[in-house]
């Protein structure tokens, strides 16, 4: 019988209520690893009073304590590295080098968390006035959420946890039930660690739990990473609520590619940043500008290496590019590629009906290029979400950065050039939250806030970074005359 997932509430695996599942499924073998309970709005009430019970005695814990848990989470990724990434791989079909990539970023964010002690230090000035001093407060602000998509299981979630906890808040994940069971196997580890109850939380389901977190009075603050619909739901659910929300969207994002770039090593990187994790990454390469005469010369370098790539399943360490995460997903992918036609697009290389062999029910979609890309097009504005790469042509820079400038979504943008004074311009005048020079993903690390503007994020403080200590306390002016 398929195993069907528990709840972590006030440090104990326990039973959702919820009647209905979700079935958990390697979109490569088809195989169901798992069945993901749809948690009710009573799961969620069970978590945020757990949560806030833990959080008086939580935040009274010294900081250089809380920050020793994340040091031993720490020890335990490493220890369980392999068994992460094989997971990350099943449940949502991208590569074994990828999955390992993924866990790496992830145990990083645990690194920035430890940095806590450090980064939670506020400043303070004597003598304001005769006798009367002035200090700054940072104090933790309660119990926080995490809605996490399914696309980075182990990385997402913990951009937000250990920052979140090190500074002395309670927590609760809402994972994708997509990807439940990686969430799990995170969870196992921080039940070893034996922080006390309340900690830390996970509540496994879909929308209706979602819901129930930004409605929940208990909840200080909600971090959203997925789709810009949702994100959109998320920020306007959790305003109307009162609550702190960092909600990052979805994204299309556009590479610049000029003629003085260095070609071969522009094609190597932009064939990572479009096919990485099949085109399932809120950093990949969507459409590749090629200005002036670097258009023909990309076309024919782009169609030559892609269609070399090995599609296959991800735990074979031959393979290039994994499957998409479900059906739905693949028929939504060769929809839009359909559309691109209909639109005026040509097919250079088509990836529709792709099939493995031993894998002939796998979700897979090859590699697709489409060339001659007009601008207002559905495959030139909408995110795919898949291993589509659209080919724009632009007659100079600035009617690449026009172009680059229309787009809704502000996610990343980069460009390919050996010019400083392009790079400059580019980074000076492209409305994006991650710039890339002479680098496909523009990927901060854990260290620097993730950038995103206009409908790639929504709210003040974005995830990671200096943002993410000011989002996760309170500050607390207090101004002083002892006689
Ligand atoms: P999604 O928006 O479908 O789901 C994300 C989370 O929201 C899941 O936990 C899901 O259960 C929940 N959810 C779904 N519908 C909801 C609703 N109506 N109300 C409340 N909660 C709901 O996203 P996904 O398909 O899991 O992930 C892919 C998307 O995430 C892409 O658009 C991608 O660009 C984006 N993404 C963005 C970033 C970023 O940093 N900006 C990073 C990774 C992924």
């Amino acid at each position: 019988m398929t195993k069907r997932l528990q709840n972590y509430i006030g440090g104990e695996w326990v039973e959702s209520a919820a009647s209905a599942t979700i079935p958990v499924i390697d979109p490569a073998t088809c195989e169901t690893l798992a069945e993901c309970p749809d948690s009710t709005a009573a799961d969620v009430d069970r978590a945020v009073k757990a949560a806030r019970e833990g959080f008086a005695e939580w935040r009274a814990t010294p900081v250089m304590v809380r920050a020793q848990y994340m040091h031993h989470f720490k020890v335990l990724m490493e220890a369980n590295f392999d068994k992460l990434a094989d997971m990350v791989v099943r449940e949502n079909g991208k590569t074994i080098d990828e999955a390992r990539g993924e866990v790496r970023r992830a145990v990083e964010a645990i690194d920035y968390g430890i940095g806590v002690p450090f980064l939670m230090r506020s400043d303070g000035m004597e003598d304001v006035s005769s006798g009367i001093d002035e200090t700054t407060l940072r104090q933790p602000a309660g119990v926080f959420a995490a809605i996490t998509p399914f696309n980075f299981p182990n990385m997402v979630p913990l951009w937000f946890l250990p920052t979140a906890i090190t500074c002395g808040n309670t927590f609760i994940l809402k994972p994708s039930p997509q990807t439940p069971v990686s969430a799990q196997l995170l969870y196992e580890l921080l039940d070893e660690l034996d922080l006390p109850p309340g900690v830390v939380n996970l509540v496994q389901g879909g929308v209706t739990s979602s819901m129930a977190l930004m409605e929940h009075p208990g909840v200080t603050g909600v971090s959203f990473v997925g789709s810009t619909p949702v994100a959109k739901i998320v920020y306007e659910t959790c305003t109307r609520h009162g609550k702190r929300v960092q909600a990052q969207g979805g994204a299309k994002n556009y590479i610049a590619v000029m003629p003085d770039a260095n070609m071969e090593a522009s094609v190597r990187n932009i064939l990572g940043a479009a096919y990485g994790c099949a085109g399932q990454r809120c950093l990949a390469a969507a459409v590749v500008v090629g200005v002036g005469e670097a258009y023909d010369k990309l076309r024919d370098e782009l169609v030559k290496q892609a269609s070399k790539l090995r599609v296959g399943y991800g735990l074979n360490e031959q393979t290039q590019m994994g499957s998409v995460i479900s059906a739905a997903s693949r028929e939504r992918i060769e929809r839009m590629i359909a559309r691109g036609v209909e639109e005026g697009a040509e097919v250079i290389l088509d990836g529709r009906g792709h099939k493995v062999e031993g894998y002939e029910n796998g979700t897979f979609v090859g590699p697709t290029i489409l060339g001659e890309v007009k601008p207002g097009t559905t495959v030139a504005t909408e995110e795919i979400f898949g291993p589509v790469l659209s080919l724009m042509r632009a007659d100079d820079f600035d009617e690449a950065v026009e172009v680059i400038n229309s787009s809704h979504y502000g996610n990343a943008a980069s460009i390919f050039t050996s010019s400083g004074g392009y790079a400059r311009e580019f980074k000076y005048r492209v409305n994006a939250g991650n710039i890339g020079v002479n680098i496909g993903v523009a990927a901060p690390s854990a260290s620097f806030p993730f950038g995103g503007q206009k409908d790639s994020f929504f709210g003040d403080l974005h995830g990671q970074g200096s943002d993410s200590i000011e989002f996760y306390t309170e500050r607390k002016i207090v101004i002083e005359r002892w006689l």
